[in-house]
């Protein structure tokens, strides 16, 4: 991480440690993060398979340095040598892939190839934060710093004296055009999930003239003139999903294009942001890895809208191919976000809540579902119909929304599937008639999509209830977890059509039955009657003593069901904590449920252990996928001293606090304090509306 301290900042510490006792004077909250957390990942091995991502808060569009090649979804790897160039990007995960992306390169070669345009550079000559990014080009002598908006940024780039420097533009798999000092161009790329008019308008203005153009009318174009030693050249670029006009609306953004000026505004937002937790008594470890976190939960789900010149919020909707008013939120899969990323938003930025859940309608209205994953449109993902989760949580704490409509989605999709997407529910006809998705009718993973269906059923009751429905079908299949409990083995498993189970279970097997995980993983999938499984598992001590296995049992895998070691297996084998995965979401709760069984210490000792080895501030900083702010949500949550194990009953399991003291600070609400000493933390759960 390159961070730059202000001189006085550094002069004042020198001051004051060495004339008085008080404390050094504090960074702002976005000096403590690293953008490059995660990004030192590779297919075998995650450890966070990020980017880092130059961008507004769930903003419009992202900006990354590009070290692989358009269309590989490790765009930045901390391990290589080369930069390609600087892509504008959507992308929430490696596995997903980018959508709508294209990149710019400044060069000393006319060559738009990716390898004759790629440079060297040194992380020592970079400087990345999440509003404005440096580095040095050292093949071409050329130095790029580059800050963006919402829907925009600015590039500064200072070249060597040549007579003629290049920009090439990679349209990937677009088409480019050069009129006079503007580029336009548009691109389509995406995998799958949207109309057939997808298309990403871009428009770049350059501060000097052209006098060298090569434009094919295809990927690529580049564009040269003659340079000064240090010369400093200018390039605004924006884009839209709506139309070029609109393109050119959101290039207003940047203004004069100053990318100081541009630079110190997000500094000032990403610090309101994330400055929504002050926290107090705390190492600098800490709040770099905490605030890192923090960064990460605040990028997705993606704000899609855009401003129109008459100022009109509207959005292009992936679903439709139309342009209709008002916000629309994507690039989130639910199966990992529903855990606690949510959950954060709705206690932190309630505000920012409010347009996200406007978004679901939006999604429901224009596609008459509401998507599991998106990006931007509906994917086929994981599994479960987890909007149940955040759609109640929203209600319940609070979220203003038109849940009239969003409780006819949700029991719409209760009841449906689209194939080729994960929205609604694969297997409700089994379901319904059931209580359980068999494991031997042809539908993969049918344990864990039964034990999410479960509790999104319960999920679905609690909302239905609230607004005056008849949920008498959803309460009673809340319970529907409980045909998958094997009295044989006191865990989970697969259920036969015909009520059998299968002779043959292991409970280390992945895959299979459940999802990216096992028997160990998934039995604790029962979010919401907690108290009904330690009853089913014959008592507390035998709930206890279970849980206590998931880390005694050795790391050994079955993984034929994929026929290789998937990465998410593999993060789990090498971490020394048994068949505990951290790395995915599944069991990211199950240290939380020791406050069920009167074994609170047990939450406050592994909960530590986990913050400790398995997240830092560094480049391999996590153990496992971040997927889009679940896994950095969990270590906010954690840090905090709480955690929304069932996120819809707005009860919170005590866990560890880090701090000796924090505040979170809303517009427009009671501000929340706690301390380690806080009356909360004395118990094993507290609810909500408490704090
Ligand atoms: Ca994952």
């Amino acid at each position: 991480m390159k961070r730059v301290l202000p001189v006085l900042t550094l002069l004042s510490i020198l001051f004051v440690s060495s004339c008085t006792s008080e404390p050094a004077t504090q960074s702002d909250p976005v000096d403590y993060v690293s953008t490059l957390v995660g990004t030192q990942s590779k297919h075998s091995l995650s450890t966070g398979n990020t980017y880092p991502a130059v961008a507004m808060p769930w903003g419009t569009h992202f900006w990354t340095p590009q070290t692989g090649r358009m269309g590989d979804g490790w765009a930045y790897v901390y391990t290589e040598d080369k930069i390609r160039g600087f892509k504008q990007t959507h992308q929430p995960s490696p596995w997903m892939n980018d959508y709508g992306c294209f990149s710019i390169m400044p060069s000393s070669v006319p060559d738009p190839d990716e390898d004759a345009r790629a440079s060297w550079f040194s992380h020592k000559a970079e400087t990345a934060t999440p509003y404005f990014y440096s580095v040095y080009l050292a093949d071409h002598d050329t130095f790029v710093e580059f800050a963006p908006t919402e829907r925009a940024a600015s590039f500064r780039v200072t070249y060597p004296q040549r007579e003629l420097s290049y920009l090439v533009i990679d349209a990937y798999e677009g088409v480019t055009e050069v009129e006079g000092d503007r580029i336009t161009g548009f691109v389509r790329n995406n995998h799958g999930g949207v109309a057939s008019n997808f298309a990403n308008y871009f428009v770049i203005e350059s501060s000097v003239g052209f006098s060298y153009v090569k434009c094919d009318s295809g990927r690529y174009a580049v564009v040269g003139f003659p340079t000064e030693r240090g010369q400093k050249v200018t390039f605004k670029v924006a884009s839209s999903f709506i139309s070029p006009e609109q393109a050119l609306v959101n290039l207003q953004e940047l203004g004069d294009g100053d990318v100081d000026r541009i630079a110190a505004d997000g500094r000032e937002r990403w610090n309101d942001v994330l400055g929504r937790i002050a926290v107090e008594g705390s190492d600098t470890d800490h709040l770099r890895v905490f605030y890192s976190c923090l960064y990460r939960s605040v990028l997705f789900p993606r704000d899609f809208s855009e401003i129109t010149a008459d100022g009109r919020r509207v959005h292009y909707s992936p679903h439709d191919g139309q342009v209709h008013d008002g916000y629309l939120f994507t690039d989130t899969g639910l199966w990992d976000t529903f855990r606690s990323l949510f959950s954060l938003l709705y206690l932190v930025y309630p505000d920012q809540a409010e347009k996200v859940i406007e978004g679901y309608v939006n999604h429901y209205r224009e596609s008459g579902m509401l998507p599991e994953w998106s990006s931007p449109g509906h994917r086929d993902c994981m599994v479960g119909n987890n909007s149940a989760s955040i759609v109640a949580e929203a209600y319940f704490k609070g979220i203003p929304g038109d849940y009239e409509t969003l409780w006819e989605a949700l029991d719409h999709d209760a009841h449906a599937y689209v194939e080729g997407s994960a929205s609604g529910r694969k297997g409700w006809e089994w379901y319904d008639t059931l209580g359980y998705v068999p494991c031997d009718v042809g539908i993969n993973e049918s344990a864990a999509r039964t034990l999410e269906y479960a509790y999104d059923d319960w999920c679905i009751a609690q909302l239905g209830r609230a607004l005056g429905k008849d949920v008498s079908a959803y309460e009673k299949a809340a319970g529907n977890w409980r045909k998958l409990y094997r009295e044989d083995f006191g865990l989970m498993g697969g259920r036969r059509a015909d009520g059998t189970f299968p002779e043959e279970f292991s409970p280390y097997k992945w895959g299979g039955d459940f999802t990216e995980g096992n028997a160990w993983h998934y039995t604790w999938s029962v979010f919401h009657d907690i108290p009904g499984l330690i009853e089913a598992m014959g008592g507390p001590e035998k709930f206890e003593a279970t849980l206590d296995r998931v880390f005694e049992v050795p790391p050994v895998f079955d993984d034929s069901y994929y026929g290789f070691t998937i990465h998410e297996i593999r993060e789990m084998q090498i971490m020394n904590m048994g068949n505990y995965a951290h790395g995915n979401q599944p069991v990211q709760h199950m240290i939380y449920l020791y406050n069920w069984c009167g074994a609170q210490d047990k939450t406050r000792s592994r909960v530590r252990e986990v913050m400790d080895k398995f997240y830092t501030a560094a480049p391999d900083g996590y153990c496992g996928d971040e997927d889009n702010g679940q896994t950095s949500a969990w270590y906010v949550f954690s840090a905090l001293g709480f955690y929304p194990v069932c996120p819809a009953s707005c009860e919170y399991a005590v866990g560890a606090p880090l701090f000796d003291k924090l505040t979170i600070s809303r517009p427009g609400l009671k501000e929340i304090t706690l301390t380690k000493n806080s009356k909360l933390f004395s118990r094993p759960t507290f609810l909500h509306s408490e704090l």
